[in-house]
Formats: structure tokens, sequence, C-alpha cells
């Protein structure tokens, strides 16, 4: 399989991006990989306060 080669989608933008020699994969750039990042942490924060409040 020569997937590495190939241009792939970024999963935030949907912009093309290769996968060799990008720091940043499976994204784009910084600012893609930042902001999954923070849709990711903010998600979990929304889950543990939903937790904290079910035990209270
Ligand atoms: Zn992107």
């Amino acid at each position: 399989m020569a997937n590495t080669l190939r241009k792939r989608l970024c999963p935030l933008c949907g912009k093309e991006t290769t996968w060799k020699g990008n720091p940043h994969r499976p994204f784009c750039s910084k600012e893609c990989k930042l902001a999954d990042l923070y849709n990711w942490l903010s998600e979990e924060y929304r889950i543990k306060l939903k937790e904290k409040g079910k035990e209270a």
C-alpha cells in the first residue's frame, strides 16, 4: 500500500493535504490540528460536567 504517498483530505477543513513530511497529519496545518484538539477537549470537558451533575 502506498497510502502515505497519496493525498489525503484534512478531516477538519477537507483541504487536500499530504502525509509525507507533514508534521500535522492527518490535518493540513497546525491550525486544524489545534482546532480539532480544542474540539476534543471541550467535548471531554462537557462529558465530565455531565457526569458531575449526575452524581450531585
Ligand atoms: Zn485543514
